[in-house]
């Protein structure tokens, strides 16, 4: 395919043109390593290089080591430069390979190797191999190099070990700005911060990288205004100094201040500085401004990375936004990015988080590596969803496949059988996780299994569990048992069991809900008021609840008896129009009951307001017929909203999913696959 020209030197030109060019399959490598040995060019050092950086950029390093391995002749700034080459490709177990080839080679590695070889032990942590490497730079006499000392200076400093790095640092005859800021990032790498900043402060020069290691240092500390004062006195600020600023707000829980900076940046804004601001607002849980803010990057034309997507899938996960979650899933596979087991896993927990559960299993499946958290993410996707036998299936897969299976995974697999009413299932795989599995169970694993037999009714059962757990039960523990209680209508139990609640937190707001609802399933009016006075009284904290949907890419919200809305009057109407045929179809809210039984939204509002009741209509009239309407919740959906839903997805024929605090709700013809229980 590459055509040989007449003279030697055109075919150097031409191979040389050639090789720079692309990567290539392993043949083409090989046809030509045969031209270089036909046209006798082995000692056109140049050439040779170019041919090894391309064995390199196409991911061949085992072709590499062969060629030198081959070589008739021995050229010692070849062996050097390709050992450079396989660092700066990152591929650092073939580097070992290629060092001891060189030096079996009688050749020593050169200065440069030297400390490109220390810039990457100190990267990837290589303690030994460093130490290793400092003797042999003692060997050769290059003890006094500013160059190496600063390496080393700087891998020690890194790797963890300031003793040796004080050392170093002591010991040097001359020092320049480079060995100052290695110093400096020593010391308040291990929170010696006063020290650094003495330090700092008597360089003879400092450049941008000094400025930014101070800056990043006080951040890390969490002393957000010395930082601050810092980058505002840095007269050579760069976009790592405003990146590394804003990162420490936002790691400050600043997002005011980090948003600021952000803003003032302008064009100087790099991918960096985006990807930290989107997962940001992510970590801060602003999902809707994460989304925001990548539309904004692409229209100014910055080139997303996996990092964005990973940030970008969590948001939609936690919003449910399942068109825009689509999207970016396309994004990826359109702009050919790698679904490695992180994305991979994203991707599986946004789909199933969004209640779409056969696209997340679609991913699983094309994986090519699957990791431990993409295995656990997806059998906990399936148990969430209602799957439990599917999630049980899965677990004998994941032991074919050689992993083994975690506490995460049993989490996921025992809340996969609580939701599908699996009791005997779910107490084997709860005995067997120690017994055969060796994974102690934790508190988590404890409250699944009183979910579990609470919901099967074998209260006794559940509270024997408790009272025998190793570890104290804790909120969720108890919320479980009571909520079993309630369902079984066990007042005797609920009482002893609220007591347990309240004596564990008397400030939990939810302790005081739980109790109230108590009082409340049992029309005892008088202490549901006493319940409700108390929690007034103490300011307990009542969180509002708050349904989401997503139409177009918009994350629309609405809180109970909202009012915002552009389109209120339109959905109130379309409101009434729900109630009437609720109605119709002899929906009768217990008004009593329903006041109380919900969870923590206002009880003056009236019932059909409910968040998740105007987000569904919304839904309903946005929409065309036929549409799946998919509603994220933040709070558990209360039962007269429940059984209204169920109607609801029976008269408009649409297939609802709601996600509420604890679980999915696919109502569907009259139905919903919690079978009543939630
Ligand atoms: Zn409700
Ligand atoms: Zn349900």
């Amino acid at each position: 395919m590459y055509s040989t020209p007449k003279n030697l030197w055109s075919l150097v030109d031409h191979l040389a043109v050639a090789l720079k060019r692309h990567s290539f399959t392993r043949k083409q490598l090989e046809q030509f390593h045969a031209q270089i040995l036909a046209g006798g060019l082995l000692r056109s050092a140049p050439l040779l290089t170019t041919f090894l950086s391309s064995c390199y950029r196409s991911q061949e390093p085992h072709y590499a080591l062969l060629f030198m391995r081959n070589l008739p002749i021995c050229i010692p700034s070849l062996w050097n430069s390709t050992v450079r080459l396989s660092l700066d490709s990152g591929l650092w177990p073939d580097f070992v390979g290629l060092y001891n080839g060189m030096l079996r080679s009688s050749v020593f590695p050169s200065k440069v190797t030297l400390s490109s070889v220390l810039r990457s032990c100190a990267a990837h942590g290589a303690a030994q191999l460093g130490e290793s490497f400092h003797c042999q730079i003692l060997k050769m006499g290059f003890e006094l190099d500013v160059i190496l000392q600063t390496g080393l200076l700087d891998f020690y400093g890194k790797v963890g070990d300031l003793r040796c790095a004080r050392k170093m640092f002591a010991e040097m005859l001359q020092k320049d700005v480079v060995a100052d800021n290695a110093m400096v990032s020593a010391l308040s790498k291990h929170g010696y911060v006063e020290e650094a900043r003495d330090l700092f402060d008597n360089m003879p020069q400092r450049n941008s990288a000094s400025w930014n290691s101070m800056i990043t240092c006080y951040c890390k500390l969490g002393d957000i205004g010395a930082a601050r004062s810092m980058f505002d006195a840095n007269p050579v600020k760069d976009v790592v100094s405003w990146n590394a600023m804003i990162d420490g707000y936002i790691k400050a829980d600043q997002l005011l201040a980090a948003q600021e900076l952000f803003v003032r940046m302008g064009t100087a804004r790099n991918s960096v500085t985006w990807n930290t601001m989107i997962s940001g607002y992510v970590q801060c849980k602003e999902f809707g401004k994460a989304i925001a803010t990548f539309q904004e990057m692409r229209v100014e034309n910055v080139k997303p990375t996996e990092v964005t997507m990973i940030s970008l899938l969590s948001a939609c996960a936690h919003l449910g936004a399942l068109d825009m979650g689509e999207w970016i899933h396309d994004y990826i596979r359109r702009k050919r990015l790698m679904i490695d087991a992180v994305l991979g896993n994203a991707l599986i927990d946004m789909y199933s988080k969004c209640g779409s559960i056969e696209a997340a299993f679609d991913v699983f499946d094309r994986l090519p590596v699957k990791n431990i958290f993409c295995w656990n993410s997806i059998i906990a996707g399936l148990g969430t969803n209602g799957y439990g036998e599917k999630a049980i299936d899965l677990l004998a897969l994941m032991q074919e496949e050689g992993l083994k299976p975690d506490g995460v995974t049993f989490v996921g697999l025992l809340c996969g059988c609580s939701h599908s009413g699996l009791v005997s299932a779910g107490r084997s795989y709860f005995s067997e996780m120690y017994d055969i599995y060796g994974v102690t169970p934790k508190i988590e694993h404890y409250g699944c299994m009183v979910d579990l037999l609470g919901r099967a009714g074998l209260l006794k059962e559940a509270v024997e569990l408790v009272k025998t757990m190793p570890v104290k039960p804790n909120a969720q523990v108890w919320g479980s048992l009571l909520r079993a209680c309630q369902i079984h209508k066990d007042a005797e139990l609920s009482k002893d069991v609220v007591q347990n609640l309240l004596d564990l937190d008397p400030r939990d707001g939810g302790n005081y809900v739980y109790l109230s609802n108590l009082y409340a399933s049992l029309s005892r009016w008088d202490e549901v008021n006493v319940c409700r006075k108390v929690m007034i009284d103490r300011g307990v904290h009542k969180v509002p609840g708050c349904s989401s949907i997503e139409l177009d890419g918009i994350v629309h919200e609405f809180v109970a008896g909202d009012s915002r809305h552009l389109q209120i009057t339109q959905i109130n109407l379309f409101l009434d129009e729900i109630a009437k045929k609720l109605k119709e179809h002899g929906h009768e809210s217990n008004r009593a009951l329903v006041l109380h039984d919900i969870e923590d939204e206002e009880k003056e509002t009236a019932v059909s307001y409910h968040s998740e009741r105007i987000a569904v209509a919304f839904g309903l009239m946005s929409t065309p017929p036929g549409k799946t309407i998919r509603v994220v919740k933040n709070l558990r959906t209360c039962s007269d909203c429940h059984s209204a839903l169920k109607i609801i997805s029976n008269v408009y024929k649409r297939e609802i999913i709601v996600r509420d605090r604890k679980r999915f709700h696919h109502f569907k013809d009259g139905c919903c696959s919690c079978r009543d229980y939630w």
